[in-house]
């Protein structure tokens, strides 16, 4: 492992020999995200976390990655994140039922600080690899609009890991058939180290979640 994260160790203490591929298959093609084997953000995990939300939903918000939270409870933004983001969607006039959640990658990775998980981005390899499970959510039909939340999730919604976050504020973004609007992540907004960061932030979201719904709602109407 490469990560900073606890090896798993033998019955007497020793590391385990694990090759470092041997458990990972980039060309995996598999049916259940439970038994993706795409990158060696799996072993680490507590499970998979899919994404959630209303079957036909014309606005899909995508996240970096689940949260400690989130793994351990298998869902997407149940942690103060998802709090966030639900007051937001609140805000913007939407529900989180009335939309679709997810993320750019599946799996937690984290380091170990004592006994805390702490986040770590993911590696582009990673959110290369977990792209066969973005596409496919994105792919339906019901999707006009797609919310990038930060910049991890706008690589992944482009497919560009040159995209910048910085960039792409306040304008709409074309993705086949779909747009793409990008914004901070919900993290972003309670971690910034003094209030009006953290108000302008939070604003911020508000005002994509908002464009999206007028973005989806201009869709409908044609
Ligand atoms: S992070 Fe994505 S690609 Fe990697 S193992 Fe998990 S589901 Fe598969």
């Amino acid at each position: 492992m490469t990560d900073g994260q606890p090896k798993k160790r033998t019955r007497d203490g020793a590391r385990a020999q694990q090759p470092e591929q041997a458990d990972v298959d980039p060309a995996q093609q598999p049916a259940k995200l439970d038994d993706c084997r795409r990158c060696a953000l799996w072993r680490n995990a507590t499970q998979a976390v899919p994404g959630e939300g209303q079957r036909h939903a014309a606005i899909v918000l995508v996240g970096e990655q689940p949260g400690d939270m989130e793994d351990l409870q298998g869902k997407p933004f149940v942690g103060p994140a998802g709090a966030l983001l639900d007051k937001a969607l609140a805000e913007a006039g939407l529900k989180r039922h009335d939309v679709y959640v997810t993320n750019a990658v599946k799996h937690f990775k984290w380091i170990a600080r004592g006994k805390r998980r702490l986040h770590k981005t993911p590696a582009q390899r990673e959110v290369d690899a977990c792209s066969y499970w973005l596409e496919q959510e994105l792919a339906k039909p019901d999707v006009q609009v797609v919310v990038a939340l930060g910049a991890t999730a706008l690589k992944a919604v482009l497919d560009d890991s040159h995209a910048r976050l910085q960039d792409a504020f306040d304008k709409t973004i074309e993705r086949g058939n779909q747009r793409v609007v990008a914004t901070y992540h919900p993290s972003f907004a309670l971690r910034a180290p003094d209030p009006d960061t953290r108000r302008n932030v939070y604003e911020k979201i508000v005002a994509a979640l908002q464009t999206a719904q007028k973005l989806a709602l201009e869709r409908k109407a044609r």
